[in-house]
């Protein structure tokens, strides 16, 4: 069996949703665990309706909500003829669930309600398809993943419970794959035992799909995009990009822990752990080679291209001249655990301690308040974080030339500089 995962941009007009059968009719007879995301930029649209509402700014949020609801019947009263009613009724049952909270009062934590609110935007596309597909003659069971996917309450982040989830897998999608041969289901959220629903994070839908191509021992995971496959840098930035047709995991999860926005970087571990190949294919064109990722030696590699912008530079120095080591870092990296801050580069002197970091306003304003108790802190704005796998002089040269570099860190295969916006 294989797992397939079709993201936000393959589902977002009427044309692409028309094309999935197109793509699952290639597959006969073929036992499929179909994981789908929110349509187009749905995640982003309900994000705004949790945050009018916990801004108590009820009417916004109804109003936003309001147009994700319209769109979804639009979209569904577009493709579905036989299918339309029942599907209707679903998607309404979806949306007096979350419009019964945007009602309430906030009483919890924000990211309690984001995901209540996000989390629908899953379930939304996926009925519509899967309505679609018994409408065109391809039989699929619809899951609703929450109770499947069992995680912790650790909303927006939501850490995934192994043991329990693959028993659900077990119990639930099996017997629905033996029988209907095609599974359709949501990924990116989860529930917890109290059935409260979870996220596991922006993008979380390819980590979706690798869960489920581990605990099924499945034959692949392929994540259709609307790009050829992988490529060596983002093609809106760097025109000459190309696609890289093979790929291995280490490769991959460097690429993704770096910042390339190529997969979800929690989607390799569980492909890794049972040497599934991942296949990134592109759904506008299916006879495109794309890009396989799997357990291989690779020669030859192009340099890999990773720009971050928006950088911030923290540099912190130690006020009463101790060495940045023991005490001290055990405090900064406590700070960085508590707010939740994964840094892009560290750099470590005798009394310095240097940090590039996204830039998230909240996040920085909270440590470097924290910090400046040891240190004497200093917030460098507006910086560009470039990183270059596999690299050479050429490409360097290139693509650094004449900016001003403030930090420099390199291996036998990365470099990475830290420069001024141009
Ligand atoms: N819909 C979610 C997001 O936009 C999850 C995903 O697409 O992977 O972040
Ligand atoms: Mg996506």
């Amino acid at each position: 069996m294989k797992v397939f995962k079709f993201g936000g941009a393959s589902v977002n007009s009427v044309e692409r949703i028309k094309n999935i059968p197109l793509i699952i009719n290639q597959f006969p007879g073929e036992q499929l665990m179909i994981i789908i995301s929110a349509m187009g930029k749905t995640t982003n649209a309900l994000e705004k309706v949790a945050t009018a509402f916990y801004e108590g700014r009820k009417d916004d949020a109804l109003l936003l909500f309001g147009q994700v609801k319209q769109q979804h019947l639009t979209t569904a009263k577009y493709v579905l003829v036989t299918h339309y009613l029942a599907c209707a009724e679903q998607l309404s049952n979806f949306f007096t669930e979350v419009e019964w909270l945007l009602y309430d009062q906030p009483v919890r934590e924000f990211d309690y309600y984001y995901d209540q609110i996000v989390c629908v935007g899953e379930l939304l596309s996926t009925s519509i398809i899967s309505a679609y597909l018994n409408e065109t003659g391809i039989r699929n069971t619809w899951v609703d993943v929450r109770d499947v996917l069992r995680t912790d309450d650790n909303f927006r982040d939501a850490i995934v419970n192994q043991e329990q989830t693959l028993q659900h897998v077990k119990d639930i999608i099996i017997p629905q794959l033996h029988t209907t041969g095609i599974v359709l289901t949501q990924g990116f959220i989860g529930a917890t035992d109290e059935n409260e629903s979870t996220t596991l994070g922006r993008e979380g839908s390819d980590y979706t799909g690798a869960i489920f191509a581990n605990m099924l021992d499945a034959e692949s995971l392929t994540i259709w995009k609307d790009v050829e496959g992988v490529m060596n840098a983002d093609p809106k930035h760097f025109l000459d990009a190309k696609v890289i047709s093979e790929l291995n995991y280490t490769e991959v999860i460097e690429m993704a822990y770096y910042g390339a926005q190529v997969i979800h970087p929690k989607t390799i571990k569980p492909l890794q752990n049972k040497l599934i190949p991942l296949y990134a294919k592109c759904f506008l064109d299916p006879s495109l080679p794309g890009t396989v990722i799997k357990k291989q030696v690779l020669k030859d590699l192009p340099p890999i291209i990773v720009l971050k912008e928006d950088q911030v530079l923290i540099q912190m120095k130690s006020k009463d001249f101790s060495f940045v080591e023991g005490e001290p870092l055990t405090t900064l990296y406590r700070l960085f655990q508590q707010l939740n801050i994964k840094p892009n580069l560290t750099q470590n002197g005798a009394i310095t301690f240097l940090c590039v970091l996204d830039n998230r306003q909240d996040k920085i304003e909270k440590l470097a308040l924290e910090a400046s108790a040891i240190f004497e802190v200093q917030v460098i704005k507006g910086m560009q974080l470039l990183t270059i796998r596999h690299y050479n002089r050429d490409i360097f040269e290139k693509l650094v030339g004449s900016k001003k570099i403030l930090l420099r860190q390199q291996t036998t295969a990365t470099i990475q500089v830290l420069t001024t916006n141009p």
